[in-house]
């Protein structure tokens, strides 16, 4: 873990919720795809948000933050970063957190599960492994609750787009008319497209109280618990 302090150099909107945050650090950082930082608000308060930009970025880190009214912890902290935005000051940030990186040593076919803002700690390994051309199979699952929740849509299919190995999956819960993909649950999405969980190793971000059942779900369809990763799971039981 590294802790630095960092300027706020933008804060837009992605959608009416979610809010992309970009952070200079004041020296170089080193963390792998996959790892959080913490927002250092207090001495015993940090926030903690996946980095969703690549290692290989080192100059700016890039977050997404869902702040939304009922969602005080990431409200809080999205006001700090503003303030330090406004005033021209520095954030202290701890980078580089986290158990649940890409495994890149690995060889196994990969499905990346997203449920909201999980997507964040997802991209990160997605762009990882495109940079280093990696072959091995990759499924991006991404799951909304509506189409206006999909701010990464373009983005995202230009990825897929870029090798043969790589499918991106929208999902979307309550779905229009128009949709064409898939729609409920993002977990249940996956289940109906692999037989077997049972060859691929699985990454997953998303609320707490969906951690638990994907994971039960998923092990139930074959998931090997020691190929599923989400740092959620230290949180719950
Ligand atoms: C280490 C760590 C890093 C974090 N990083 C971030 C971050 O970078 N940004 C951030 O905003 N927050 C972060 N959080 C907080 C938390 O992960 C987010 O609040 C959460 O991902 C927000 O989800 P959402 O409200 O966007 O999802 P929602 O919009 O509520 O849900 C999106 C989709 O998730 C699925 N889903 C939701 N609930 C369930 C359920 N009960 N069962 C099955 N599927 C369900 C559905 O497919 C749904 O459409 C982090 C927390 C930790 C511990």
């Amino acid at each position: 873990m590294q802790l630095v302090k960092a300027n706020v150099v933008s804060i837009a909107p992605l959608t009416e919720y979610v809010y992309k945050v970009e952070l200079k650090p004041s020296e170089p950082v080193s963390f792998e795809a996959g790892h959080y930082l913490q927002l250092v608000l207090g001495e015993k308060d940090k926030r903690a948000f996946s980095i969703a930009s690549r290692p290989s970025q080192t100059e700016l880190l890039e977050l997404h933050i869902g702040a939304s009214e009922e969602n005080s912890y990431a409200m809080q902290a999205l006001d700090h970063l503003k303030e330090h935005f406004a005033n021209n000051t520095q954030a202290d940030v701890e980078v580089g957190l986290g158990i649940s990186q890409l495994r890149t040593e690995s060889e196994l076919p990969v499905v990346l599960l997203a449920g909201g803002t999980g997507f964040s700690y997802v991209k990160s390994m997605a762009d990882h492994l495109a940079e280093i051309k990696s072959t091995r199979p990759v499924f991006f699952y991404w799951g909304v609750r509506d189409e206006s929740a999909l701010y990464a849509k373009d983005e995202m299919e230009k990825w897929a787009a870029s090798q043969a190995n790589f499918n991106f999956i929208p999902v979307v819960e309550h779905a229009s008319d128009n949709w064409q993909g898939h729609t409920g649950y993002v977990h249940k999405a996956v289940m109906k497209d692999m037989d077997s969980l049972a060859p691929y190793e699985i990454y997953m971000a998303g609320r707490f109280d969906m951690i638990g059942p994907v994971r039960d779900d998923f092990i139930a369809h074959g998931a090997i618990r020691e190929n599923m990763y989400a740092d959620a799971f230290a949180f719950i039981k």
